[in-house]
C-alpha cells in the first residue's frame, strides 16, 4: 500500500477518509469516536489519530435529522 500523497510505503490509513499515508505525510488529529447525550452534548475523543492531512473532518458533528 502507497500514500496517496508521495507513493511512499505508507503506514497507515487516514482515521476519517480512509487514504493511505506513510510517515511524512500522517498528522494527528484528535477523533472523536462518541458523543454523549448531555446538556451541552460532550463528546468522547481519542487525541492523536491518524490524519492524511488531505481530507477536512468537520470540527462539529453534523445534525442528521431524516436519520431519526
Ligand atoms: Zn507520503
Ligand atoms: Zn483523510
Amino acid at each position: 500500500m502507497l500514500c496517496a500523497q508521495c507513493d511512499e510505503t505508507a503506514r497507515g490509513c487516514c482515521r476519517f477518509c480512509g487514504r493511505a499515508v506513510c510517515s511524512s505525510h500522517q498528522q494527528p488529529l484528535p477523533y472523536i469516536i462518541g458523543l454523549f447525550a448531555a446538556d451541552p452534548t460532550k463528546a468522547i475523543v481519542v487525541g492523536g489519530a491518524l490524519w492524511c492531512g488531505a481530507c477536512r473532518p468537520q470540527p462539529e458533528p453534523i445534525a442528521m435529522p431524516e436519520l431519526r
